[in-house]
């Protein structure tokens, strides 16, 4: 037995003002055949971590082609997106014959000229392979889950949490489906069902904590090999965009398409009471300074770099520091020449410092103030879930003696997943009252046990959380809360 395995990934917001080309994924990760790290496990490379595992301990063999990952930014330049997708076509082409292909799509990715590029990808896959070859693809549940590529691969699994904390486990569940539908003990059919919404799905909250439990609950018996839930981007102006129910059964797609219409119609019942309330910034700050004691943790899902934003936006540091917060820190935020003027002073220097603000308007004005250098970092990693992430180099900085504003300045845009963004340069958090994230909903599993209290708090940012407020131009209307709901259907 023989399979391939490759990643090609990337979240592409259409309203980001980060440009995205070859270099962009180099900065991120770029492994080509061979050199992918036998540890720790990347979300969008699991099945090729999985599958090495697998093909040693089941004596089959395993192919590996070149893995992408580009931070979330605007959509790829579209020469770059093609040679990516032809060094990998070339390596599968070059491995034939193989039973099996594995593959790590995030499945939100768009290039200029291609609104479904994992379709594409599978399209030319399908096309090499065969019709007989198993195609098996993971998928983040921030994706675009298009007919397409549900007509294409054999079996799609998409990560259940939020924070994806599980992408290791649903690799090892694809893996298994795949191998077994080779071997002929299955035969996996799909069926997908359009929600005809789009909403905000975190998993560390109810409802979406039980729906997680809800879909495993069918699993494993009346045929029903694996549930889904696409919990759709809001910032990918695609037309397939919003909310899916995936079900793959064996062989009993009746079965599929009624689970799949039930499920949707649970989530469809539900909707608007998925996300958390998001306060203003204002209320944000109001409701982290009520509390008798420290930390509140307040995320701001605006400027969330995960999610294509810059991460440069100043607006919540600027509004502590106007209304005289104590004991307060934000991060990170995303700028490379502050992080290089702090590293060329050193721990402990105070100077007059021009940070964040920097690269559109969605990122408020720059802060000029006396800043203390309070820590250092060079070439920074911080945990999220078995992963670590690069943020590059790091610098903390203080406004206003001890007590102040601290702010992490980071030189590799990304967002906050780890305490090493804060706690790497010199940041403590224990003393701290409001601690400021830039994330949407991935800082959870790290900072919810060190909070008394998480709040969500729209800092102005390039990513409403209100979804109405994007200039949307290509989405399939109507689609709920752009208009009243409309009838939910059945894709595939
Ligand atoms: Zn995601």
């Amino acid at each position: 037995m023989r399979l391939f395995t490759a990643s090609l990934a990337t979240e592409s917001n259409s309203f980001s003002p980060v440009p995205t080309n070859r270099a962009s994924y180099e900065a991120a990760f770029y492994y080509p055949p061979g050199t992918h790290p036998d540890h720790p496990p990347r979300h969008t490379t699991a099945p090729l971590f999985v599958g090495r595992r697998r093909a040693k301990q089941e004596g089959f063999a395993l192919v590996e082609g070149s893995c992408f990952w580009a931070e979330p930014s605007a959509p790829t330049r579209r020469a770059d997106y093609e040679a990516m997708r032809d060094e990998i076509l070339g390596q599968l082409e070059a491995a034939l014959p193989v039973d099996g292909v594995l593959l790590g799509l995030h499945g939100a990715m768009i290039a200029h000229g291609y609104d479904d590029a994992e379709g594409d990808i599978l399209e030319r896959v399908r096309a090499l392979v065969g019709p007989r070859c198993v195609i098996g693809v993971e998928l983040d549940p921030h994706c675009h889950l298009t007919e397409k590529r549900v007509r294409l691969a054999d079996v799609i699994v998409l990560y259940k949490e939020y924070p994806h904390t599980d992408f290791v486990e649903r690799a090892e569940e694809l893996v298994t489906l795949v191998l077994k539908t080779i071997r002929g003990e299955i035969r996996p059919v799909m069926s997908l069902y359009d929600c005809r919404m789009s909403d905000l799905f975190p998993t560390s909250r109810e409802p979406g904590r039980s729906f997680v439990a809800r879909m495993q609950s069918f699993e494993g018996r009346d045929r029903v090999l694996s549930v889904s839930l696409c919990h759709g981007y809001a910032q990918g102006d695609v037309p397939e965009h919003g909310t899916r129910v995936l079900v793959v059964t064996d062989d009993a797609k009746a079965t599929g398409d009624a689970l799949a219409r039930r499920l949707g119609e649970e989530v469809r019942e539900r909707r608007g009471t998925w996300a958390p309330t998001w306060l203003t910034l204002d209320e944000g700050i109001d409701q982290a300074y009520v509390e008798p004691r420290g930390p509140v943790v307040v995320a701001d899902p605006s400027d969330n770099a995960g999610g294509g934003a810059a991460s440069d936006n100043t607006n919540v540091i600027r509004r502590l520091l106007e209304r005289g917060c104590r004991d307060a820190c934000v991060g990170p935020v995303w700028d490379p020449i502050a992080v290089q003027f702090c590293m060329a002073e050193g721990v402990g220097a105070t100077r007059r410092l021009r940070f964040g603000g920097k690269t559109a308007e969605t990122s408020g004005q720059p802060i000029d103030a006396e800043v203390t250098i309070l820590g250092l970092k060079r070439g920074g990693e911080q945990a999220f879930g078995a992963s670590r992430v690069a943020y590059g180099d790091g610098a903390g900085i203080r406004i206003g003696g001890p007590g102040g504003v601290e702010v992490s300045l980071i030189s590799h845009r990304t967002q906050a997943l780890g305490l090493e963004i804060f706690s790497d340069v010199g940041i403590d958090l224990a003393g701290k009252r409001y601690i400021g994230v830039k994330s949407t909903n991935h800082f959870y599993a790290a900072y919810a046990p060190i909070a008394t209290k998480v709040l969500y708090a729209d800092g102005g940012g390039p990513s409403p959380p209100d979804i109405r407020k994007y200039p949307y131009r290509r989405i399939a209307r109507p689609l709920w809360p752009h208009d009243d709901l409309p009838e939910g259907r059945l894709v595939v």
